[in-house]
């Protein structure tokens, strides 16, 4: 009797079990089916942002441009063509942002590297930031090693790197402070650091484990009316991590701040692709078939 009832509990206990089991599947299932509109809306939404907003800026940008250049308007005319073109560059650029967001966690961010000069690319992004820091009576000092062998990256993510990181040295500095971009060979790899420093208001400790983060910003009194959304650093991160390289803080409120990041130099990925080239020799790949 005690066999057979212990047969019978066995037994309720496993259907029990199998409607637990059935429940579990139909509710993974219906989370599987949301997550599937959830990935349809965001690449509408994307598709949204693309073409219906980033190709209407360009357009109002053209046509303020194409105004400026005809000359023809008033200092009021011309002072409000400037606050348009000022809003809807801010917009692009955070359109931009926003874009980049979607391709860098799809996994979808298009990286075409290729040998490249630091020095160049570091030139092209101080055209861009050096009338911000002319604004702000704020002193830009570079410093790249001539003997720098070339770097592989992508040129245009390059620049975005270094002028994400320098525009908010020039943004969170106050008047008249000092930024320094220091570009040299590492010694123990063959990776190149660039080291970009202010002298301006710092990070709080306990607020820089979160500034790479999406839409992470730190709210300062001092920096109330500066404009920006929190994703330079997330993207900036992205950017270089996709490169092979990292990136690090480091700052004290008050003192200023010091980030460092690493690209990879050419040599490095020319001595890897050597390697792959050695590991899979001719004959060695058709041993490898013959084997297989
Ligand atoms: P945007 O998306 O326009 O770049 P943002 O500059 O606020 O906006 P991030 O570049 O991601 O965003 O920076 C995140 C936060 O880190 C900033 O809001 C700022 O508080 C802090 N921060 C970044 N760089 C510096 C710096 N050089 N000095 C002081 N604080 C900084
Ligand atoms: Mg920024």
């Amino acid at each position: 009797y005690a066999f057979r009832l212990y047969v019978s509990q066995t037994k309720v206990q496993m259907e029990h079990l199998e409607d637990i089991v059935a429940e579990r599947t139909e509710e993974l299932r219906r989370v599987n089916e949301d997550l599937k509109e959830l990935d349809r809306i965001k690449s509408i939404f994307f598709s949204v942002v693309n073409h219906e907003m980033r190709n209407p800026l360009t357009a109002i940008q053209g046509y303020v441009y194409l105004i400026e250049k005809v000359g023809r308007v008033s200092s009021k005319q011309a002072e409000m063509l400037r606050v348009i073109e000022s809003n809807s560059h801010q917009l692009l650029g955070l359109v931009n942002d926003i874009l980049d967001i979607s391709r860098l966690e799809d996994g979808k961010l298009n990286i075409l590297p290729r040998a490249m000069d630091l020095a160049s690319a570091v030139a092209q992004a101080l055209n861009v930031i050096k009338p911000m820091a002319d604004d702000k009576h704020i002193e830009l000092a570079v410093d790249i090693d001539p003997n720098l062998p070339m770097i592989y990256g992508d040129e245009k993510r390059v620049m975005q790197i270094l002028t994400n990181l320098l525009s908010n040295a020039v943004k969170y500095t106050p008047n008249a402070g000092h930024i320094s971009l220091v570009g040299r060979r590492r010694e123990q790899d063959e990776m190149v650091e660039v080291i970009v420093s202010d002298t301006g208001i710092g990070i709080p400790t306990d607020q820089l484990p979160y500034i790479f983060n999406r839409f992470s910003r730190v709210e300062r009194e001092a920096i109330q009316h500066t404009v920006g959304t929190g994703l330079g650093l997330y993207i900036t991160k992205g950017l270089i991590e996709a490169h092979g390289g990292q990136i690090h803080v480091q700052s004290e409120e008050g003192e200023g701040s010091c980030f460092i990041f690493t690209l990879p130099l050419a040599s490095l990925v020319e001595q890897e692709t050597e390697a792959d080239n050695e590991a899979l020799s001719y004959e060695e790949a058709c041993a490898l078939s013959e084997r297989s």
